[in-house]
C-alpha cells in the first residue's frame, strides 16, 4: 500500500520538481488537463505585452527585421523539433492542426496519384477533426477513407495492402490514452508501399517521439497541449527531408513562396519546411508558443541536453504507474475500468477510466472540488470516459495521491448524483 507520506518521499526526491515553478497555477487546483489546454507560462505574460507594447507598439513594422518576426515559425519549429526526433530546419509552427493536416494529406495524397492506390486507411477512434479533414480531402482527390480498428493493421490479414495510398494515424489516441509503435507501423505500412502521416497532438511534449528513427513521412501536432502555448497556439508541421523538394502545398501562399518579397506574379515554392507556411503569421500567438516550449525545454537541464523527454518520460510513467495503483487501492468496487493500456510501450501521458453511468457528472464534482481533468463520451464499444492527463512538468506525487482521494470521496459519498453536476456544459 502507498501511503500519503510515501508520495511526499517521492516528491522529495523528484528531480524534476523546480519545473513547477515556471508556470503560474491557480491556487486549491490539481491540474489534470494539460493534455487538453496547457497552464500559464509566468513568463508568458510579460513576453506577450513586451511583444504588444514594445515590438508592435515602438517598433512596428520594423520590428519584422529588428525583432525577428519574420523567422519566428523555423526558428519556434527549430525548438519542436528537439522534442520529436527532428533535425533543424526540418518543421515549422503555423496555422491549426486540423489546417497543417490538410496540408500534409494532400501532399501525401498528390505523390501518390498515379499510383493506382485508392484508400486513406485511419481509425475509427481517432480525433474526429482528423477524420472530418479527411473525409473532405478525399472526396475532392478522388481518394476513399477507410476507418479501422487498430488491430487491423496487424498479423496476415492486415489492412495494409496495395490499395492503400496513405496511412494516417494519431500516435496516442487522445481518448484511451494507448500509443502506437510508430516504427514498427511505418515500416509495415512502406512494405506495403503506403506513406504515413502522423498526428503528434497527445505526443509532443508528452512522449519520446522518434521520427527520422522511425522513417516517418509527415507529421503535426498541437501546440496548446503539452507544449503549454496558449489557447489557440499555431501548431506544427515536419516532412520528412526525402519529401521536402516535391512537397505540394494545397495553399499556396506568399509566406511559402521562394523569394516573397521579390512579388512574382506567379507562385515558386521555398526548397525545405518553408512551403508550409501560407500567409502573415499570427506574431504574438508565436511568442506565446515559445514561452511554452521553453517550459519543455527546461527539462534538457536533466538529460544532458537531449531535449529532456527523456527524463520528462520517466516522470510521467511514475506518475501515472501511482494514480493507476491508487485508483485501484481506493476505488475498488466503484464501476471504474483502466481503459488506458498498462504497458509502458503503449502508454501517453494520461489515464482513462470507464464508467457504466455518471462519468460526465463525476468529472464535474471534481472539477468542483479543483481537480480538473476532463469527461469524453463513449461509443458503441467503449462507455463514457474520465480522462486525467499528466504533465510532469506541473504535477507532483502528492497531487496524484489527492486526486485519487478526492475521486474515491466523490464516488463514496455520491456526491456526484447532485442536479447541479448532470447539467452538460457547451464544451466538455
Ligand atoms: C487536439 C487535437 C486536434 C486539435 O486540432 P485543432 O485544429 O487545434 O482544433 C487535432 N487532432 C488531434 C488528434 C487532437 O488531439
Amino acid at each position: 500500500m502507498t501511503t500519503l507520506e510515501d508520495c511526499r518521499a517521492l516528491d522529495a526526491q523528484d528531480p524534476l520538481r523546480s519545473l513547477r515553478d515556471q508556470f503560474t497555477l491557480p491556487p486549491g487546483v490539481i491540474y489534470l488537463d494539460g493534455n487538453s489546454l496547457g497552464v500559464l507560462p509566468k513568463a508568458a505574460p510579460a513576453r506577450i505585452a513586451e511583444v504588444v507594447a514594445e515590438e508592435w507598439g515602438q517598433g512596428l513594422i520594423r520590428s519584422w527585421n529588428t525583432a525577428n518576426w519574420f523567422d519566428l515559425p523555423q526558428r519556434l519549429g527549430d525548438k519542436v523539433a528537439r522534442l520529436i526526433g527532428a533535425a533543424p530546419g526540418e518543421v515549422v509552427c503555423t496555422d491549426s492542426t486540423s489546417v497543417n493536416l490538410y496540408k500534409v494529406l494532400f501532399a501525401a495524397l498528390s505523390q501518390q496519384k498515379d499510383s493506382g492506390r485508392k484508400l486513406v486507411v485511419s481509425e475509427r477512434s481517432n480525433f474526429p477533426t482528423d477524420l472530418y479533414i479527411a473525409e473532405s480531402l478525399c472526396r475532392e482527390r478522388g481518394f476513399t477513407l477507410k476507418l479501422i480498428d487498430a488491430d487491423e493493421l496487424q498479423g496476415p490479414d492486415s489492412v495494409l495492402t496495395e490499395e492503400v495510398a496513405v496511412l494516417m494515424l494519431t500516435h496516442v489516441n487522445y481518448r484511451t490514452g494507448a500509443m502506437h509503435d510508430m516504427k514498427a507501423i511505418t515500416a509495415a505500412a512502406h512494405a506495403a508501399g503506403a506513406l504515413t502521416v502522423w498526428d503528434l497532438a497527445h505526443s509532443a511534449g508528452a512522449v519520446p517521439v522518434a521520427l527520422n528513427e522511425s522513417n516517418a513521412d509527415y507529421a503535426i501536432g498541437c501546440g496548446y497541449k503539452y507544449l503549454n502555448g496558449g489557447p489557440g497556439a499555431p501548431a506544427f508541421v515536419w516532412v520528412h527531408t526525402r519529401h521536402a523538394g516535391k512537397f505540394e502545398q494545397p495553399l499556396s501562399g506568399w509566406w511559402g513562396h521562394a523569394a516573397p518579397f521579390e512579388f512574382t506574379p506567379h507562385y515558386r515554392p521555398a526548397p525545405g519546411v518553408g512551403r508550409y507556411l501560407c500567409g502573415t503569421q499570427p506574431i504574438i500567438a508565436l511568442a506565446g508558443l515559445e514561452c511554452g516550449l521553453d517550459t519543455v525545454l527546461a527539462a534538457e537541464a536533466f538529460d544532458g541536453g537531449k531535449g529532456g523527454m527523456a527524463a520528462l518520460r520517466a516522470k510521467s510513467l511514475a506518475l501515472t504507474d501511482l494514480f493507476i495503483a491508487l485508483v485501484e487501492e481506493r476505488c475498488a468496487g466503484q464501476g471504474l475500468s483502466l481503459v488506458t493500456p498498462r504497458e509502458h510501450a503503449r502508454r501517453g501521458s494520461q489515464v482513462c477510466l470507464s464508467r457504466a453511468e455518471g462519468a460526465y457528472a463525476i468529472v464535474q464534482a471534481l472539477i468542483a472540488r479543483g481537480v480538473i481533468g476532463d469527461y469524453r463520451a463513449g461509443d458503441s464499444q467503449m462507455p463514457d470516459i474520465l480522462r486525467f492527463g499528466f504533465t510532469p512538468l506541473y504535477l507532483g506525487f502528492e497531487d496524484v495521491w489527492n486526486s485519487v482521494e478526492h475521486l474515491a470521496q466523490v464516488l463514496e459519498s455520491g456526491e456526484w448524483q447532485r442536479e447541479e453536476f448532470n447539467r452538460k456544459n457547451a464544451v466538455t
